[in-house]
């Protein structure tokens, strides 16, 4: 007799000894972990009732309801068994989304509610009990009907496995096929010796051999760290890289602003002082170039980078980068022939700044990369409902660029022929942000260069249609004249090298000037009884920033000169800030000469 029960007992010991060590274990929760969890629950919880139904069918006599309650939950078992399994088999075959929850799929409630139903028809269904020979054993309808169950989930996991939609392998279908080669045989085996109780060990044993063959919560939780680790070490390298590449970026325009500087103090003759002036202008600009383009970029790598969509005039946005791209040519010998379709809608609707900044970036590379020939700029529209794409190419006859640079060409921070183009300025992050803003703008960019003939860039855009009237010819704008001789203008700023450099830029204008160092020099100026006919004024303060102060100046009764934010501060959204706090209107620091003209023309003339 004991023999019978000495599997079941073994089985109790194996059984418990996994549960112990696989929830003591700390793991990465996955599908497959959580329904294996269930799994070792339920076949714990199952030994346990298998050892019941052993004591209590041998005692019938003495308790025939706990053997009734005991035998019956023992099928539930199995049941419950069975149900695990085939979650675990159709999710081997079918779930491909590891982040959808299992209740998403209909197959899990599908699977629930006929082993529900199964489960009801088990315990409603008669159970009998033969006992021969101190032999005891169950059959009965409940009994065949879960011995059939057993029978047909097998067929179904086969033909779920032969039409899995998901690749799995094969160490994942092991205990599948285990528990179906198994079953046969102890199925035939109690069919002649029904007093065996074998199916708890069978299970018991299926469910340790899963142990081996799920996903190893270890050997996963070590990947993972791992790739998190990978990441965390690439990440701060490509850091590292940024850098030391914008060390030596800024510091090229930098020797060149700090030479020519120390140069110009020595310097008498006036031509040259102007010419050094001239150079300095440009490492500056430069030097600006490189801070927008780490803006540009730290923008569009955090994501912060919006495309704004607006409507505006296609002729003035294209004369406007003729006009700038011949600026860029200056003197050398290159032609520049400009095409642009006359059928190109008047007025089309999306974001010009990112629009300009891109084309104006494949014009100035074209201008900056080529020595002699010409420089094409081609642009182009094909239509469909109201939908208008810009197709612009960008032609020209430079130094071109070698094939197996071409694919590194968008990536930031790449720059070729770095011995050729040693005096060409440049940050090589230029068409990184190119290829992240056609990107952004659903466009496509594509390159076909020869090297030692010439590059083609092509860009071809989506934007909407506002008005469908061709483009018009070139509207010449006349150089508008203003007199705002006389006017009085306060400059707040607590640095005074950018006092003087703003006094210095108003010079020209013939405007009286007057400079205080914080926000409350310009609250007493104004307390004083100072009639300015407008104060630009910078934020970034010690004490009292150029908010605070303009808020204070605001609350005064009459006072109606407009504020002018004057900063440095430039990252993406800070001209709204400014103006939603109420300023007239916002100049970036460093001053452009055009900004400050705009500003002085739109308040004082
Ligand atoms: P930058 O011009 O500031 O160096 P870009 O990202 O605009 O940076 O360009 C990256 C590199 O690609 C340039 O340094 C240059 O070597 C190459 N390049 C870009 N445009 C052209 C062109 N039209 N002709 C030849 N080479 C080009």
């Amino acid at each position: 007799m004991l023999g019978n029960v000495s599997f079941t007992l073994l089985s109790f010991f194996y059984i418990a000894l996994l549960t112990i060590v696989y929830f003591s274990k700390k793991r990465i929760e996955s599908k497959e972990t959580k329904l294996y969890s269930y799994l070792i629950i339920t076949t714990m919880i199952g030994v346990c009732v298998s050892l019941g139904t052993y004591y209590f069918m041998t005692n019938m006599e003495r308790f025939p309801m706990l053997n009734f309650i005991f035998s019956k939950a023992y099928l539930g078992f199995i049941l419950v068994y069975l149900y695990y399994m085939t979650l675990y088999v159709s999710y081997i075959s079918y779930v491909k989304n590891e982040k959808k929850k299992f209740s998403d799929y209909f197959m899990f409630w599908l699977i629930t509610f006929i082993f529900l139903f199964l489960l009801i028809f088990v315990i409603l269904l008669p159970i009998e009990y033969s006992v021969n020979d101190k032999i005891v054993y169950s059959y009965g309808t409940s009994v065949s009907l879960v011995f059939t169950i057993t029978r047909c989930v097998a067929i179904i996991w086969i033909f779920m496995l032969i039409f899995k939609k998901k690749k799995t392998s094969w160490k994942k279908i092991m205990p599948l096929i285990a528990y179906i080669v198994l079953g046969s045989i102890i199925s035939m085996i109690q069919r002649s010796h029904p007093e065996m109780l074998l199916s708890t060990a069978m299970i018991v044993f299926v469910t340790i051999l899963m142990y081996f063959t799920i996903e190893n919560p270890d050997v996963k939780m070590i990947e993972e760290l791992n790739l998190a680790k990978d990441q965390a070490d690439r990440a701060n390298k490509a850091k590292t890289d940024f850098l030391s590449s914008m060390s030596h970026e800024i510091r090229t325009p930098l020797n060149a602003i700090d030479g020519f500087s120390q140069l110009i103090l020595e310097e008498k003759d006036i031509k040259v002082i102007k010419d050094e002036a001239r150079d300095i202008m440009a490492a500056s600009q430069n030097l600006l170039e490189i801070v927008n383009g780490i803006l540009d970029i730290s923008k569009i790598e955090a994501d912060k980078l919006e495309i704004v969509n607006a409507p505006y005039e296609t002729a003035k946005v294209f004369n406007d980068l003729v006009k700038l791209t011949k600026a860029r040519i200056g003197e050398k010998p290159i032609e520049l022939k400009v095409n642009i379709a006359k059928d190109i809608p008047e007025y089309l609707n999306g974001d010009y700044v990112r629009l300009n900044q891109i084309i104006l970036n494949l014009l100035t590379n074209a201008a900056k990369y080529t020595k002699e020939g010409s420089i094409e700029f081609n642009v182009s529209c094909v239509k469909k409902n109201n939908v208008c794409r810009l197709i612009v190419g960008v032609k020209d006859t430079g130094i071109g660029i070698k094939k197996e640079n071409v694919d590194k060409l968008f990536s930031k921070f790449e720059r070729f022929d770095k011995e050729k183009n040693m005096t060409i300025e440049g940050t090589g992050l230029g068409l990184a942000i190119t290829k992240k803003l056609v990107d952004l703008m659903n466009g496509k960019i594509v390159v076909d260069s020869v090297y030692g003939k010439g590059s083609t860039f092509t860009v071809a855009i989506d934007q909407k249609i506002v008005k469908n009237i061709p483009v018009k010819e070139a509207k010449t704008t006349t150089k508008e004249k203003f007199d705002i001789k006389g006017k009085s203008i306060l400059i707040v700023d607590d640095n005074l090298i950018n006092l003087k450099v703003a006094a210095r830029l108003l010079e020209g204008y013939k405007v009286k000037t007057e400079c205080v160092s914080s926000g409350f020099d310009c609250l007493k100026k104004v307390e004083e009884g100072n009639n300015y006919d407008l104060i630009l004024m910078d934020d970034m303060m010690p004490k009292m920033s150029g908010t605070e102060t303009f808020k204070k100046l605001k609350e005064k009764e009459g006072f109606n000169t407009p504020v002018i934010a004057l900063t440095a501060n430039a990252i993406a959204g800070m001209k709204e800030n400014y103006l939603k706090a109420g300023f007239n209107d916002y100049i970036s620091k460093p001053i452009d000469k055009k900004e400050l003209e705009r500003v002085l023309k739109t308040y004082l003339n």
